[in-house]
């Protein structure tokens, strides 16, 4: 549905989880009556609720039992995970509490994929879950995160998820830097011709240099709700203390007019309240706006860091490299000048054995306040 000139964002303090989604999903004003809908919550790893990596299990349950109230015709509970995996869906995702919160809705996302064709100086298409193509409607959830490429991770970026395994992390390969990644996903997001409609798990978030999965995990006690995810992830930014003009993909979003990103344009409800002491990524945005900005965001960035006694030797980070920048040895050795600094193998790394350092980049980041075009 295209934006409208204001949005309203819900933010509603939690006590209980069913009352908070129940009064989102009324906020949202949609007709669910007869429609499929696809409820997609975050599900980048296998790790259990309390990491805050993956939508809360609660958050998804109450979604399912509300659309049903609503009078929804099918409800699927689905999403991909950030690269590959051993074994089926279910086992992978288990750990997550989401199989069993999905009360017989939870379905494999990557089968059967279809193609959505995209405008993208990047690709022409990519294969995405042929639920995007089945449902009506999606019920987009969220996961309230930073994020060490993209600086927050919220709406926009969740949608990146209707990708099916591998080729996610194989698209940092064709938009290298910070600022090509965040258009390419503004692409995807884009191209989805359905409703998108949006619940933001922010009872736990995750904070500092390492999300979405290696970051400091935190309490918040919110939701939000919104039927824009633009708005939805500009008062995610205002709470993270973070100019939302200063976030690439929303910065991208708003200049294609896909939703409103300035206050004045934000009609926020409820209990709206910046958090005290969230830490935002530092290593993201950053621009030296000349031609030395392509040799700065090379030789600057900061490198994934290994964590060695965490290390389980699983090999996920090297299989799921873009640019084969890992060698196993037998721990993961990275290749620094082949590395593009895209952050998949800390996303992915399953036992946290892999964080983003702070460097030089960091440093302009911080100075600077802007990001690379290049
Ligand atoms: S760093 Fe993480 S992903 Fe890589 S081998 Fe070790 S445990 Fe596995
Ligand atoms: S080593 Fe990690 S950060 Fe570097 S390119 Fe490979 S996956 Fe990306």
């Amino acid at each position: 549905m295209p934006p409208a000139e204001r949005e309203r964002v819900l933010v509603r303090s939690v006590t209980d989880v069913g009352l908070a989604v129940s009064e989102a999903l009324d906020f949202l004003g949609f007709d669910f009556a007869g429609r499929r809908v696809w409820v997609k919550p975050n599900l980048l790893s296998s790790s259990p609720p309390e990491h805050s990596v993956t939508t809360d299990p609660e958050v998804v349950r109450h979604c399912v039992r509300g659309l049903r109230r609503h009078g929804a015709s099918r409800v699927w509970v689905g999403d991909n995970p950030g690269g590959g995996f051993k074994g089926t869906m279910q086992e992978f995702v288990a750990p997550t509490g989401i199989i069993e919160a999905s009360e017989g809705c939870f379905v494999d996302a990557g089968t059967n994929p279809g193609t959505l064709r995209l405008e993208s100086r990047f690709v022409p298409q990519v294969a995405v879950s042929r639920l995007l193509f089945d449902a009506d409607v999606i019920l987009n959830l969220p996961v309230f995160k930073t994020h060490a490429l993209t600086f927050l991770t919220g709406a926009i970026k969740n949608m990146f998820g209707v990708i099916p395994g591998r080729q996610k992390t194989r698209l940092h390969g064709k938009a290298r830097s910070a600022y090509q990644f965040s258009e390419l996903i503004v692409d995807i997001f884009q191209a989805i011709d359905k409703p998108v409609l949006n619940i933001m798990d922010a009872l736990r978030g995750m904070d500092g240099q390492s999300g979405p999965s290696s970051g400091r995990v935190l309490s918040i006690g919110k939701l939000l709700a919104a039927g824009n995810a633009v708005a939805t992830d500009a008062v995610m930014a205002l709470m993270a203390g973070a100019d939302p003009e200063r976030i690439p993909t929303l910065r991208i979003a708003a200049e294609r007019g896909l939703g409103p990103i300035r206050r004045d344009r934000l009609d926020i409800v409820g209990d709206f309240s910046p958090i005290r002491g969230f830490r935002l990524p530092g290593p993201v945005i950053a621009n030296i706006g000349t031609f030395l900005s392509g040799y700065y965001y090379t030789a600057s960035r900061s490198r994934p860091l290994l964590r060695a006694r965490l290390c389980t030797e699983c090999r996920q980070c090297a299989e799921n490299c873009p640019v084969q920048a890992i060698e196993m040895s037998p721990l993961p050795v990275i290749d620094r000048r082949t590395c593009i600094a895209c952050y998949c193998c800390v996303e992915i790394c399953p036992a946290h054995a892999l964080v983003v350092g702070k460097g030089l980049r960091g440093i302009w980041d911080r100075v600077s306040g802007r990001w690379s075009r290049t």
